[in-house]
Parts: structure tokens; sequence; C-alpha cells
């Protein structure tokens, strides 16, 4: 018997294998340095990101969650306000604004692009609400148009979560440059990513980033002075490092993503029984990850890992489900599309380094499955 391909969901070894070089020299040069915090090749990387996102100022900080508070902390949002995020994101974009005292307000997503709209947050706003946090899921840009109108309609502050849409476009415009602020994580997994831990805040205005510097570090406005109640939420040396090598390549590995997604497309789009991803008119997609639907995803999932094939769900429970937001209040109808994204989405295996073979024989297992179950419902039908 031929064994069963292996195409794990993730598998970082192809990008790290061919930047092996050039990062152990990373290594080598900040080990023989012996400074290890808050040093020239972070102020590099703050550079090197800047530029990347067309904006004046990036913050080097210690992971996507941190970035999203500091963000939060910078723009003055506090205890009483309510703040918009998606009933469907990744749950860390909710938690930072518990943790500035504030609470999540949720607004629902289209149910082709994944993101929320214009209208759906018109319909999430309070009385007391003082923010918008935009996500950009799976790497598919907001209409932002939509958002910064809404936002400048009701006098609200816009922090984008950028987590996953490293270097993806609303109009030519990079995404984290619409809202007064942004945040961004480079989890080892996320399109940018670090070799542990790490985030960044990119914003355009000023006083917006010299807070978010201060607040990084023990509010500290020179050292052992300390300005505001500041965290340790700082990038060190070696992640920032690792990412200025990382960043020459994001690019190239970027085209590779969305080339992956095109063979998806076109071998998926004729089977009935589940969508593909849309993208928005006017932007472009990053492909962090390639989320499709259907009403079968338990049984497909289970008959792809069967053939060797790893898929992930992004995410099994919305956050007005978990258990941690239980005092909110909510429950299941709540937020009907995301309850049903969370029931039906499916991620598969999207990674610099995956081949055409490897998509083909994906896209052939997902057709089988489907063959087969539509041939046995005709079956029990006659
Ligand atoms: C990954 C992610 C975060 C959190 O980033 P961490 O670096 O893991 O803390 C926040 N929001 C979104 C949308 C994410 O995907």
């Amino acid at each position: 018997m031929n064994s069963v391909p292996k195409i794990p969901f993730l598998d970082l070894r192809p990008m790290h294998q061919e930047i092996k070089n050039e990062m152990q020299e990373a290594f080598n040069t900040i080990y023989d340095s012996n400074w290890f915090v808050l040093g020239e090749h972070l102020s590099d990387f703050e550079k090197n990101f800047a530029d990347f996102n067309q904006v004046k100022y990036a913050i080097g900080v210690s992971s996507g969650l941190d970035a999203l508070v500091l963000s939060l902390k910078a723009a003055g949002i506090k205890e009483g306000d309510s703040v918009i995020v998606p009933s469907n994101t990744f749950i860390a974009t909710a938690l930072a604004v518990s943790h500035v005292g504030a609470v999540p307000v949720f607004a629902e997503p289209d149910i082709n692009t994944y993101n929320i709209t214009g209208k759906s947050i018109q319909k999430a706003i309070r009385k007391n609400t003082r923010a918008i946090i935009p996500v950009h899921l799976y790497g598919q840009t907001c209409n932002m148009d939509e958002i910064m109108q809404v936002a400048a309609d009701n006098n609200l502050f816009v922090i984008e979560d950028n987590a996953q849409a490293h270097g993806a476009t609303f109009k030519d415009k990079t995404t984290g440059t619409f809202g007064q602020i942004s945040a961004t994580s480079f989890y080892p997994g996320k399109n940018l990513g670090a070799l542990g831990d790490g985030g960044a805040v990119v914003t355009n205005v000023e006083t917006l980033a010299q807070k978010v510097r201060m607040l990084r570090n023990y509010g500290f406005s020179q050292k052992y002075h300390s300005q505001l109640i500041g965290y340790n939420m700082r990038l060190d040396e070696l992640q920032a490092g690792f990412l200025n090598v990382k960043l020459r390549h994001i690019e190239k590995w970027t085209k590779q993503r969305q080339e992956i997604a095109s063979w998806y497309d076109e071998q998926l789009k004729d089977i009935d029984g589940i969508a593909t991803p849309m993208v928005n008119k006017n932007s472009t997609h990053v492909y962090h990850l390639y989320v499709i639907r259907t009403n079968r995803r338990n049984q497909l999932k289970e008959h792809l890992q069967k053939s060797g094939i790893g898929t992930l769900i992004h995410y099994p429970v919305p956050p007005h489900l978990q258990p941690a937001y239980s005092s909110l209040g909510y429950s299941k109808g709540d937020f009907p599309i995301a309850e049903e994204l969370a029931e039906t989405c499916l991620s598969l295996p999207l990674w610099p380094g995956l081949t055409k073979y490897d998509v083909a024989y994906a896209c052939e297992t997902i057709k089988k499955f489907f063959t087969m179950n539509n041939l046995s419902r005709i079956k029990s039908d006659n």
C-alpha cells in the first residue's frame, strides 16, 4: 500500500529553511552584541515595519494582545466605555477591551467576507460607545470606507486589529493605516511571524506613538522617570532581529499565499456544497487563512484528517459564548451569523512551500467527499 500523503495544516519549515543562514547571522550578531532589550535591532525593525506599512510610527511590543491593550490605553479607553468588536473574531480582540476595563459589544460580520460592515457597526453603537476595532479577518480587508464613515458620523476612535493581514490593501492603502492606531501580532504562525511572541502598534499620530512607547516600558519618559502607569510589554532584540530578516521576504511569501489560494479557488469552485473565500472589491487578500464553509464541516474535517490533510477551525466558539464572557449575559442565538460561521467554517492548509501537488490532492479529496455524499443522498432519496 502507498502511504497516505501528509499535509500538515501549517508547516513553517520551508520558510525557515530558506532563511536559515540569515537568521543565524542575526542571532550571532545580537548574541555577540550582548544587548538584548531596546536596542538598535528594535529601532531598525520599527523603521522597516513603519516603511512596510507606509506610516510614520511603528512600536514593537510583546504580543498582539498587548498591542491591542496598549492601543486602547493610548486612545484613552477606560471603564464605563464600550468598544465594538466583531462577533466572530479571535478572542484576543475582545480580551484587550476587557483588560482596559471597557466592555466589548459585538457587531455581526458579513457572511461572505467574514468581516464587520458599516451597517452592522451602526447597529452595535450604544450611548457609551467610544471605539471600533475592525479586524481584517483571515487576511481579507474590511471595507474601510464604510467603517471610517460610521466612525466619523458617531465620533468613534478606530483601532484596527491587523494581526492577520500584514501587507493587505484596501484601495491601494495598507491595512492598519486607516484608523488612528492599529495593532498587530508576530505570533509564529502569522504571515510575518517571530520565533516566539511579538507584536507592534502602528500609527501616524505622534502623541499616540509617544504614549505607546512610554506605556510598553514602565511608563518611562526617560529612564527611571515614570510619566504613566506603564507595563513591561517590549519586543526584544532577538525577535526584532529575526523579524528584520523575515520582513525582507514577506512580499514574496504573500505572493505565494495568493497563488496557492488561486489554485484552491480554481479547483473548488464547482463543488456543490462549499463556499470559497470571497475577495472584496478594491482590496487585496493576503490569505493568512484559506477558509471555506460547508454544512458538512465536521464530517469533511474528519475525512480530510483520515486522508492525511490537516485542517483547523477558526474559530469554534464565538466570543459571546465563551465561559470567560458569561457575565455579559449572552446566549446562543444572539449572534446568528457568528454562530453559523463557527459551525460551518474550515481552514485548509496554506503556507509558503505548499506545492501545487499538495493542493491538487487536497482538492481531489474534498471532491471525492462531496461526490460520495451526493451519491448516497440520491440513493436514499430513491
Ligand atoms: C493572533 C491574533 C491576536 C493576538 O495576537 P497574539 O500575538 O497571539 O497575542 C489578536 N487578534 C487577532 C485577529 C489575531 O489573529
